[in-house]
């Protein structure tokens, strides 16, 4: 098990859309989702996907324990997860472990109905909604190109930009970042 870098805002591999797992070789994922997890808990995040590791894959792992609501719950691999159905929309401050010091509010749907693979390969539809569900959704994003800051006015995510190009000229913490 070990922690690995976390790719930031600007890499292009956070723009592309990533590939299908092929759900017969989940097993050889499993050292690589260990990996995720505890990158995910060394940054203090509580979700990540595989290309924010580097990985093109419809892959995210999760890990919500911490808040109120979802002690019981136990930390969830999400692999080719779909959106089925969203419903309502709800105003929550954000952040990213690919965008460090940014956060922003952001409006997203209050619940989601998806299908996603579990790390046995089992097909499950389940309903999420509160915190799990912006969580979700956020990282169903990066699976798919997107940030959060995409969806803040022009003017707003100019204002980003400006201090993203800032924070990396004081070391942004990974070495190649083209903004
Ligand atoms: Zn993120």
């Amino acid at each position: 098990m070990s922690v690995l870098p976390v790719v930031k805002y600007g890499d292009p591999i956070l723009r592309q859309k990533v590939k299908s797992v092929n759900l017969n070789k989940i097993e050889f994922l499993v050292d690589f989702i260990d990996d995720m997890f505890d990158t995910m808990y060394e940054e203090e995040g509580i979700g990540l996907a595989a290309n924010q590791v580097g990985k093109d894959l419809n892959l995210m792992v999760i890990d919500v324990t911490h808040l109120d609501e979802y002690e019981h719950l136990e930390p969830i691999v999400f692999i080719n997860t779909e959106i089925i159905e969203e419903e309502g929309s709800i105003e929550i401050e954000e952040g990213c472990l690919s965008i460090p010091e940014i956060r922003a509010s952001i409006s997203r749907a209050e619940s989601i109905i998806i299908k996603f693979y579990d790390i046995n390969g089992v097909s499950k539809t389940e309903k999420f909604s509160g915190m799990l569900c912006r969580v979700i959704l956020h990282e169903i994003d990066h699976l798919n190109g997107k940030f959060f800051t995409d969806y803040l006015s022009p003017a707003k995510r100019k204002l980003v930009h400006n201090k993203l190009i800032e924070i990396s000229k004081n070391g942004f913490p990974s070495t190649g970042v083209i903004i």
